[in-house]
């Protein structure tokens, strides 16, 4: 150990930095929930080599002024909430701390172009290692775009940690899979290496999100779920108990709105399939749950995804009913299948 002093602004915003962006499917976790933050009717996600070489969000949201976008890539700058007491009562919106694009751009070469809605000019905003680089006006459509390259150029010890292209790929399509299902009435799309991965329509049923996402096999395997239960109602779709896969990715949960994961809701999917699955088999389940917002914590941990009910036993119990219901009313559990 050497005298002890204070770390520079560069240095400490790197260190910040590599904490909340992990990898290229954290990038575009917090650009997507921009673009839905920002009202947007369809987003397009473009990502090269697993998203380590490029990533390319578009949205057609309200889009930025040139003023509102300068402001943007700067430290704790966010138009979702204004003090403690916003925050308090309840944010609507995806994001609120007002540090994604400002981290991002500190671990990249950013490049933004932006147009409000009705707005006659759009700008662009070059941004690279936690600096602007230029800000200029640039013919753009309504919406934003966000380009990000060379993520982690400068942050190597970050870089080594990365996986291989397709592993990295699989993170980026299940956080991009998990927004879609979320968001029926958003048309997603999808490219890796501009190719195709899938595209939703956007036009409000989840059936029809599911068949883009996970294919027809899957979506004429489904079932719907619809189930008030005490302290939580739950809707959405199961697969018939033998069609599965062999990882727990294809059970997604949300809790008012937000992609969560919980081992409890898990355990409830699995429960209500009692001995019909085959061992370390997976259904597919795509499902929402309705609480009232002060019986869930979802701030458990701000990066990660994970939730807490006040009462467990009691959503679980209300999970597992609506699946078996589902199930049976469609002939396809025995009434007395075992549980456990
Ligand atoms: P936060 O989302 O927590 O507010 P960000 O750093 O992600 O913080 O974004 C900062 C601000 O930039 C947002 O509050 C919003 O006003 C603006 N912004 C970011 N992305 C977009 C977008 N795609 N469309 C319109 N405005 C955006
Ligand atoms: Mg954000």
């Amino acid at each position: 150990m050497s005298e002890i002093r204070q770390l520079d602004e560069k240095t400490i915003q790197r260190i910040a930095a590599g904490e909340v962006v992990e990898r290229p499917a954290s990038v575009v976790k917090e650009l997507v929930e921009n673009s839905l933050d920002a009202d947007a009717t369809r987003v397009s996600v473009a990502i090269d080599g697993g998203g380590v070489e490029g990533i390319r969000i578009r949205d057609d949201g309200v889009g930025m002024s040139e003023s509102e976008l300068e402001l943007s890539v700067r430290e704790h700058t966010t138009s979702k909430i204004s003090d403690i007491e916003d925050l308090e009562a309840g944010v609507g919106t995806l994001g609120f701390r007002g540090e994604a694009l400002h981290t991002i751009g500190a671990v990249s070469r950013m490049t933004i172009r932006s147009k409000p809605r009705d707005g006659d000019v759009g700008t662009e905003l070059r941004y690279e290692g936690g600096d602007v680089e230029a800000v200029r006006p640039a013919g753009c459509p309504e919406g934003t775009v966000v380009e990000v390259e060379d993520l982690f150029y400068n942050t190597p010890a970050r870089r080594k940690f990365l996986k291989t292209t397709a592993t990295e790929f699989d993170h980026v399509n299940t956080v991009v899979t998990h927004y879609a299902l979320a968001n029926p009435d958003v048309a997603v799309t999808l490219e890796h290496d501009d190719r195709e991965v899938f595209s939703t329509e956007g036009r409000g049923d989840l059936a029809s999100t599911v068949l883009s996402v996970y294919g027809r096999e899957v979506a004429e395997a489904m079932v719907p779920v619809e189930y008030d239960a005490p302290g939580v109602s739950v809707t959405g779709l199961v697969s018939h108990p033998e069609t599965t896969r062999s990882t727990r990715d294809y059970l997604s949960t949300f809790v008012n709105g937000r992609y969560v994961t919980a081992r409890v809701l898990r355990e409830a999917v699995l429960d209500a399939y009692g001995g019909q699955l085959d061992a370390d088999r997976y259904p597919f389940a795509v499902l929402f749950l309705d609480v009232a917002p002060d019986a869930v914590d979802v701030n458990v941990h701000p990066r990660k995804m994970e939730v807490r009910f006040d009462s467990e036993t009691e959503v679980k119990q209300g999970v597992t009913d609506a699946i078996e219901r589902a199930l049976l009313e469609n002939g396809l559990v025995r009434s007395s299948a075992p549980r456990g």
